[in-house]
């Protein structure tokens, strides 16, 4: 059975970071703690590194998976790559070498290259061409000899290597819907938070920390509404580490694709939890293992890097396993951070809570942060007057990559903002700028072209959820929609003034209206509607979207009628008297068309109807009636009438 790095580090007790330099600095070529050691490393190993423990042998891990990297030496000269069982890759080899990787017979792969016109022996030099074909045609995943899926450039604002102090791995779960995101935090949450610390409420921060070998992780726990993938991207930006959680029994589905695009666009390194393996067949497993090598996330069974953990998150198979993988990628990717620079990070929630206002979820990513300091954030700033505990806990300070409750913001922040801890002075600079932004907004008296609308929310996961929606919706309706402005907290006096001046309407949700402001909003005749449902909310607005547009309308013939008798009234006009054969005649909206046998003699809007010289708005069936039209009164008796009224379009 074949160890990896990783679990040798684990039985050795040298970090995989300190075994995977010492294989590199000696010329063997491996790349990560996945990578599978082989005899030549075990050899080297066992006699270079100093183990905690006896010697370790390879039958120690009969419990470990089959894994199969082909090793190379780096000493300039490559080294033929003995190919393993399904760990085809695009390098020449010869038929013989790639009937085996294969696990084709032989005769198959020559005679399909003899249809190619090639006639080729066992040990017949197949360019990376030829067998790419070969694979092709034989259906078997193929990859580079070096899969690399994480960048060497550092774009993500936690990537920062600088600083020398180790700080905890933020990590995100990605997938399709109902693939088990959800049950897989919750699971984690369950099973490795302590829920309460003595005396506190557990908060709900949006991420939780627990403890993988005295390490501690973070997992960003984002909610569920698709609405609210907004967050999710940005869950991706602030990130170290994804999990990518695809169902075993339905594959790679469009989310998990998007999924991926966000990971590889992220550039941080994923790790697959190939989840619900208690119902899945092993067909299934293959299968999804297939649809992952086609995005290029090649299994490291299969030859690729990308370690795929089986679990079950519902039964909790293989769940501490993924925690050991996220555990050692991060051990690989030696997050560091400076604790004594400036305080930076972002904010993951935002919300209004009773008695301590304006409240934020933060995460740093260097700098410890205090109570008493000051911090600027997007367009508010404040004072931390605060730090609370996922657990609860009142603390004093708090160390990078670790959510911490805030109190003291100015005015609540936006989901994604920017945090920074600054100076007195730097506060207050801050706080003028940004008042004079607010005033110069204020004196602009916007005209705003379509509906106006204005969003206050009671956090800034739902605001922004609300304005991703309106955006959206707003690309497809007959009326654009255009967010004057979106806050969160109570509507206030402010919100109403702006919607006089902007002719908006009032979105709030979870939210209510400060007293003086329903006062204002009355003497105003501002529109405020309040809702507690994201869902009706967007549906109402879907309505105010559509509303004026025009409706495509046909004419429904809804009646018959036979002329009886033509009269001639002076200074009336000509009246045909008629009696209706199906269906009724109306006046409102009524149209008819005359035919005299076959042929159609004319026809006009029915300007006045009678019954029993009374004017009526419509007659039935068997009725006798008699009526005028706009623009023909050339009636005869056993003149055909038929009655039409326009309808909206199906
Ligand atoms: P999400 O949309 O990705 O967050 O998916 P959920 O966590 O809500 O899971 C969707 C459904 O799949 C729920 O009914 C779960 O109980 C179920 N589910 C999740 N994980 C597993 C699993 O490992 N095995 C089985 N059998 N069902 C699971």
């Amino acid at each position: 059975m074949a160890i990896r790095i990783y679990e040798f580090s684990k039985k050795s007790g040298i970090s995989s970071k300190d075994v995977l330099d010492l294989l590199q600095k000696n010329g063997f070529d491996v790349t990560n703690h996945m990578t599978v050691l082989s005899d030549e490393m075990m050899a080297f190993l066992n006699t270079h590194a100093i183990s905690k423990e006896t010697p370790i042998k390879k039958n120690n891990y009969q419990k470990s998976p089959r894994v199969s990297f082909s090793a190379r030496k780096n000493d300039g000269k490559k080294e033929e790559i003995v190919p393993v069982k399904k760990d085809l890759f695009r390098i020449p080899m010869t038929v013989a070498q790639f009937s085996d990787t294969a696990d084709i017979p032989v005769s198959d792969v020559i005679v399909y290259l003899l249809k190619k016109g090639i006639a080729a022996p066992k040990n017949y030099v197949l360019s990376e061409k030829l067998v790419d074909d070969l694979a092709t045609n034989f259906d078997i995943p193929i990859s580079n000899p070096v899969v690399s899926t994480t960048s060497e450039a550092d774009t993500s604002i936690l990537a920062s290597k600088k600083g020398t102090e180790k700080r905890a791995p933020i990590v995100v779960i990605v997938g399709h819907i109902d693939h088990g995101k959800t049950t897989l935090l919750d699971y984690i949450r369950k099973t490795r938070v302590a829920e309460k610390e003595k005396g506190g409420i557990t908060q709900h921060l949006g991420a939780y920390e627990v403890l993988v070998d005295n390490d501690p992780i973070v997992f960003l726990d984002t909610p569920g509404h698709e609405a609210f993938s907004l967050i999710r991207v940005r869950g991706l930006k602030v990130a170290d580490i994804a999990i990518l959680v695809v169902a075993a029994d339905d594959g790679v589905m469009p989310q998990t694709v998007e999924s991926i695009k966000r990971i590889k666009a992220a550039e941080i390194p994923v790790i697959v939890a190939l989840n619900k393996i208690d119902k899945a067949t092993s067909a299934q497993i293959e299968a999804t293992k297939r649809g992952l090598a086609q995005y290029d996330l090649l299994p490291e069974d299969w030859g690729g890097q990308i370690p795929v953990v089986p679990v079950s998150a519902k039964l909790g198979t293989g769940v501490s396993d993924l925690l050991s993988v996220i555990h050692l990628q991060s051990q690989i990717m030696d997050l560091l951070t400076d604790k004594k620079a400036p305080c930076k990070g972002f904010i993951l929630e935002s919300k209004m809570e009773k008695g301590r206002g304006d409240v934020a979820t933060v995460i740093c990513h260097q700098g410890t942060l205090r109570v008493g300091d000051y911090f600027i954030c997007g367009k508010t700033q404040g004072k931390v007057t605060s730090l609370t505990s996922a657990q609860g806990a009142a603390v004093k300070e708090v160390l990078p990559s670790m959510p911490v409750l805030i109190a003291g913001f100015d005015e609540l922040p936006e989901v994604g903002a920017l945090f920074e801890v600054v100076s007195f002075e730097g506060y207050k600079e801050h706080k003028n700028r940004v008042i004079a932004h607010v005033g110069s907004l204020a004196t602009m008296r916007t005209s705003v072209e379509g509906l106006a609308i204005i969003v206050r929310s009671d956090n800034g996961s739902s605001k922004e959820a609300i304005v991703g929606e309106i955006a959206k919706l707003s690309k497809k309706s007959f009326n654009p929609l255009h967010v004057v402005s979106a806050g969160i907290g109570m509507i206030t006096e402010n919100d109403i003034e702006l919607a006089r001046d902007t002719q908006a309407i009032i979105y709030g949700f979870n939210v209510k209206v400060d007293k003086q402001a329903a006062l204002e909003a009355k003497k105003e005749g501002v529109v405020v509607k309040l809702y507690d449902i994201i869902y009706k909310l967007l549906e109402d607005l879907e309505v105010l979207a559509e509303q004026g547009k025009p409706v495509k309308k046909v004419s429904k013939k809804i009646g018959e009628a036979v002329v009886l008798k033509v009269f001639d009234i002076k200074g009336i006009g000509v009246v045909a008297g008629a009696q209706v054969k199906s269906g009724r005649f109306v006046k409102e909206g009524g149209k008819a068309v005359v035919y005299r046998g076959k042929y159609k003699v004319g026809e006009g809007a029915i300007k006045s109807l009678q019954r029993d010289k009374k004017t009526v708005k419509e007659v039935q069936t068997g009725f006798e009636c008699a009526f005028m039209l706009d623009g023909f009164s050339d009636w005869i008796v056993d003149d055909r009438v038929e009655c039409f009224i326009e309808v909206p379009a199906e």
